[in-house]
């Protein structure tokens, strides 16, 4: 299901800010180091055997055939060639220290325990527990091998709320300019925290979606999710309470014309042109008649009728407006989950745990997620590679000795 059925398996290039941790930024820098994009991509396609392509419009690798059952396929019969074994309905439960103090035994629910030299804990986060992620991950990190956790939060996740001017406008989308403000002692405007220039907005049938909304979900999210746990509550999975007065605002410009331009737009030629019409000509249809029913402006209004306050408020709601959220769709449409086992409790160089040796870390149960756009395979790429290739090490040295 990854990157709509088609899996978006890399980016075509990246930095730490493509990423988001709450752990010291050079150690994600580090990882990120140990294997470039363009290594990565030759892996892909000589390695695993799968043709890549870029798509032009989003600058992002996707498998020539468009199927991400394709890359899954592939992914698994390399893992075989190389002898692995996979264990299908299986659910380890805990991992325990071996009693001689020599390896681990990981606890598996319905069969016997299994003993092991070298673990890779790659058990992802809470996002979409459908497929079997339900967060058994943070569990044993945090329980069994006494790892300190960035708690965790719902991440590239859709927001709920109104659409601008009443009525639903699901399936409408558009390219805009997006800021994440703080917001100022008296509820207003305050400082921009983070911004999306010209990325996709999607209206839902609940809310807001879109690269734009997903990439800035977390400025939102986080602080309500952690406040909330703080008070007793528990993860949620639905929507989390209204923000209060103190939450970020997401502040929107439609169409990404300035204010100044609109102005001009807006007031000449007068002549005889509708309001609605001059805004149609930047906007989706739909949403430039919400936008002006929004603004309180008479749909057969003409621009030359237009009065001074009309069009302030009109300029408002254009470059200036504040979507409504109400909460979030939680972990089952979250598309990774923020937060997890503090990179600084991690040797960044093999992905080894500090807390507990032989257990080796990679992908989302860390605490780094990326943006849409590839980041976050790129992310399990790099992290599963070093664990993988340091777990083996280690096992072939105590060998050795
Ligand atoms: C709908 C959707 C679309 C996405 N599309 C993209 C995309 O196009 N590009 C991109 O870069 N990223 C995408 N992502 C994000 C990306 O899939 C994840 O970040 C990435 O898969 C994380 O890799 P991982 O190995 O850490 O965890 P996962 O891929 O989640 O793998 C964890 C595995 O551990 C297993 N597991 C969990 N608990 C247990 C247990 N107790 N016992 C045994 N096994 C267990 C799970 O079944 C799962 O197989 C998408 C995510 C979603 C939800």
């Amino acid at each position: 299901m990854s990157g709509g059925a088609r899996c978006n398996v890399l980016p075509t290039s990246a930095t730490a800010n493509d990423f988001t941790t709450e752990s010291a930024n050079r150690r994600l820098k580090a990882v990120l180091a140990s294997w470039s994009v363009e290594r990565c991509r030759e892996w892909l396609e000589t390695e695993i055997g799968l043709g890549l392509g870029i798509e032009i419009a989003s600058n992002k690798y996707f498998p020539l055939s468009n199927s991400s059952r394709e890359v899954r396929d592939r992914l698994v019969a390399a893992c075989e060639k190389a002898g692995v074994e996979f264990k299908y309905e299986t659910s380890v439960d805990g991992v325990v220290r071996g009693s001689d103090g020599m390896g681990w035994t990981l606890r598996v629910r319905g069969s016997g325990d299994e003993r092991a030299r070298a673990i890779v804990l790659a058990m992802g986060g809470l996002s979409f527990p459908a497929v079997g992620t339900d967060g058994t991950g943070y569990a044993i990190a945090r329980r069994d091998l006494g790892h300190a956790l960035h708690e965790p939060y719902p991440a590239l996740v859709p927001l709920t709320g109104p659409h601008p001017g009443g009525e639903p406008l699901p399936g409408v989308s558009v390219e805009v300019e997006l800021k994440v403000a703080a917001a100022n002692a008296d509820g207003g405007g305050g400082k921009k925290k983070a911004q999306a220039i010209r990325k996709g907005f999607l209206f839902t049938h609940r809310g807001y979606s879109g690269p734009s909304v997903l990439d800035l979900s977390h400025h939102l999210v986080r602080p309500l999710v952690r406040a909330n746990e703080s008070k007793g509550g528990s993860l949620r999975d639905e929507d989390f309470d209204a923000p209060t007065s103190s939450s970020p605002r997401m502040v929107i410009n439609w169409s990404g014309i300035k204010r100044e331009e609109w102005q001009e737009r807006l007031t000449a030629p007068p002549g005889r042109a509708l309001v609605v019409s001059r805004l149609r000509e930047a906007l989706p249809s739909r949403l430039a008649d919400a936008l002006v029913a929004e603004s309180g402006v008479d749909s057969r209004c003409k621009i030359a009728e237009l009065k001074k306050d009309d069009r302030a408020k009109l300029l408002r709601v254009l470059t200036e407006y504040e979507i409504a959220v109400k909460g979030h769709q939680g972990y089952r449409k979250a598309e990774v989950t923020g937060g997890g086992v503090a990179l600084d409790e991690l040797d960044t160089a093999s992905m080894a745990s500090l807390k507990a040796p032989g257990i080796y870390m990679c992908g989302e149960v860390c605490d780094v997620f990326g943006r849409i756009g590839g980041f976050n395979f790129l992310w399990a790429w790099c992290s599963g590679r070093l664990a993988g290739m340091s777990a083996a090490k280690a096992i072939s040295s105590a060998d050795d000795e």
